[in-house]
């Protein structure tokens, strides 16, 4: 009998670990496609550090061609425009890909839309992206021969608080080191600091605090933005932040293919099951960024969850074991529902950072804390090493 055809959509955190994680199962057993829009497997954490020379955009990434052929893995680099779950089949701008199973892994853009000013060629800088990340090294370097008031934020509906938050303090870190002092304010639609669109955990408000104190950074929380004018941050309740520099972090949406094929909510996100198989069509799975996620609050302020590298990886491992098991002929029964995924993430500070650790993404939790100190700065160092490794090199069982 021939075998059955896996097609993963999307070569990043969630898509290059489900196909590899197939393979692993089932080996020969399986035909296993991936069809992504880039041909580089990109490290996002690593963009915090971009703007103030610590790492350029050939250090985050690497060619995932060799990655996938060195695993038996088809690779084809091109952009899913429809995908038709009724026949089975991907459109795609290389051609048109039928599947057995598939695997949605296309992750997120930026909805710059949220507030006028945002984007490229606008008025603030967002590293949500690689481009954007240079735009801002770009932008930094200017600043420094310029320099003014700094303003960091994140919008209201954005999840990657984290990425705020450690550009905030890494740019601190450098304006000290270069001697230069200006006003810095954080703004963000968090209810309070260290809420991470994770709820916060215990001791983590005071800490946060604690740090904003350290590197004199006035914190602005639970508001809105208006628009980003030049030179200026209008927010909803009617304040203005004048700035020499902004960076923004806007809220995601999921890959256009998704809604333009009817398969996303509102924001283009997959409802999913706790097996990662959407809700409408059990050959057809959603991992990583590109699976919807409800918080579990309601803030004055959108909030969102976010979605990091390991609930990525999780899920897509869940997925890559439920389709092998659909494949021997065997129901899919591994489950891992997305707030009950350990939370596993460390800030960088510049030369400190914070570790974060808790046995659920989401609340509720019995246990949750959080470990500053400089060892997190290099651990944070040690892991992008270690994660590019072991990914380049299709490790994907490995933690
Ligand atoms: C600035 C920043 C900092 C972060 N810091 C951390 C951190 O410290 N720790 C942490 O755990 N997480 C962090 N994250 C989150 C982490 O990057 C995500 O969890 C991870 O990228 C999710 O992977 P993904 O594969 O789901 O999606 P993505 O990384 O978005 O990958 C999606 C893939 O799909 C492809 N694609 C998109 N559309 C299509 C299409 N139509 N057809 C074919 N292919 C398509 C893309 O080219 C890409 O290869 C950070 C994210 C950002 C942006």
């Amino acid at each position: 009998m021939a075998n059955k055809k896996v097609l993963v959509l999307g070569g990043n955190f969630a898509g290059l670990t489900a196909a590899l994680s197939l393979k692993h199962h089932l080996h020969s057993d399986v035909d296993v496609t991936v069809v992504s829009k880039s041909d580089e497997f990109v490290f996002n954490p690593s963009f915090i550090w971009i703007p103030f020379g610590k790492r350029r955009a050939q250090d985050v990434k690497f060619q995932v061609t060799n990655t996938f052929e060195s695993h038996d893995v088809e690779f084809v680099q091109a952009e899913a425009t429809r995908i038709d779950p009724a026949s089975r089949q991907v459109i795609t701008t290389r051609g048109t890909y039928r599947y057995d199973y598939l695997v949605i892994a296309t992750g997120y853009v930026n909805d710059f839309d949220v507030i006028p000013g945002l984007g490229c060629g606008g008025n603030a800088f967002s590293i949500t992206h690689l481009d954007g990340a240079v735009d801002a090294a770009e932008g930094w370097a200017r600043y420094l021969n310029e320099p003014g008031p700094l303003v960091v934020g994140a919008t209201q509906g954005a999840a990657c608080f984290g990425a705020a938050y450690e550009f905030a303090f890494n740019a601190a870190h450098q304006l000290k080191k270069h001697h230069v002092k200006v006003p810095i304010t954080y703004v963000s639609a968090e209810p309070f600091p260290g809420h991470f669109g994770i709820g916060g955990l215990p001791g983590g408000e005071r800490m946060l605090s604690m740090f904003f104190k350290m590197q004199g950074i006035e914190g602005i929380f639970d508001v809105a933005m208006e628009e980003v004018d030049a030179g200026q941050l209008r927010l909803k309740d009617g304040r203005k932040l004048p700035f020499g520099y902004a960076m923004i972090v806007p809220p995601f949406a999921g890959a256009k293919v998704v809604n333009a094929s009817g398969l996303g909510n509102a924001r283009g996100f997959i409802e999913v099951q706790d097996t990662y198989q959407s809700l409408a069509h059990p050959d057809v799975y959603a991992v990583g960024i590109a699976v919807a996620v409800n918080a579990p609050w309601t803030t004055a302020n959108q909030v969102g969850v976010p979605k990091t590298g390991f609930p990525a990886e999780t899920m897509a491992r869940v997925a890559a074991e439920n389709i092998a098991s659909q494949i021997r002929g065997e129901p899919p029964v591994k489950k891992e529902q997305f707030g009950d995924i350990p939370a596993v993430c460390i800030m960088d500070a510049g030369n400190n950072g914070v570790l974060i650790l808790a046995d659920k993404m989401l609340p509720p939790r019995k246990h949750g804390v959080m470990i500053p100190g400089p060892q997190s700065h290099a651990a944070k160092i040690a892991f992008e090493k270690y994660y590019l490794w072991k990914m380049r090199h299709g490790y994907v069982n490995l933690p």
